[in-house]
């Protein structure tokens, strides 16, 4: 495994910064360098953005292999912390209603119980369990680029990507120097960083929501056996 090279920011990797560049139109020279760690790599990620009147736009960004691992044991982590708290949450809230009362709990009130347990004990268990910091040279756990839409000016499609790793927006920006805007920077937590798992959800709210979703749909279906 090769080591990425040394990048003049690497010290400042892990600093709550992301960086910004925005480019006219929408074809682009793409370095073959990792966008989180820098090593080459010729493996690309799909990045996608959703813009006004429902257009979306998508786009391959590079991801090496050891930073697709690191993105993937995240979401794994959280599936699983998801999974557990919900059997522990339903099987708690079944035995504490079985406790309570002899006759029939309403449907809708039994999943209303079911649900809260399971999302208590998830919230309690994300915010307790912590990731450990990624090694110096990741600049982000799962979001070193992103694509934040479309925008339209002048008639004209822009695109802009906002990067953790502020030589990899640098090294982007010197490819596509005569349609890119001078890179800018604005401050965001940086998720490379030790950090509880739900701090690190919060970065990443579609898996909230669709925990959330699955959560009320289980338990409705145990409300209802
Ligand atoms: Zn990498
Ligand atoms: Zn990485």
């Amino acid at each position: 495994m090769s080591e990425p090279p040394e990048s003049p920011y690497e010290a400042e990797n892990h600093r709550d910064l992301e960086y910004y560049v925005e480019i006219t139109g929408t074809r682009y020279n793409r370095p073959d360098i990792c966008t989180c760690c820098l090593k080459k790599t010729d493996i690309r990620r799909p990045v996608r953005a959703y813009g006004k009147n429902n257009t979306s736009i998508s786009t391959r960004m590079p991801l090496c292999a050891d930073c697709l691992k690191h993105a993937r044991q995240f979401t794994w982590l959280a599936v699983l912390l998801a999974a557990a708290a919900y059997i522990a949450g339903t099987l708690a809230a079944g035995f504490g209603l079985r406790l309570i009362t002899e006759g029939p709990v309403p449907v809708l009130l039994n999943a209303l119980i079911r649900f809260a347990a399971a999302s208590g004990i998830f919230l309690l268990l994300s915010a307790l369990i912590r990731m450990k910091e990624l090694p110096q040279h990741h600049a982000a756990r799962f979001d070193s680029v992103a694509l934040s839409g479309m925008l339209p000016e002048n008639g004209e499609a822009r695109m802009k990507f906002a990067f953790r790793n502020r030589a990899s927006a640098q090294v982007f920006w010197e490819g596509n120097r005569s349609i890119a805007r001078p890179v800018t920077s604005a401050a965001k937590f940086n998720t490379a960083k030790r950090a509880s798992v739900l701090r690190l959800m919060l970065c990443r709210p579609a898996m909230l929501w669709i925990t959330g979703g699955v959560y009320v749909l289980l338990s409705l279906l145990a409300a209802n056996v």
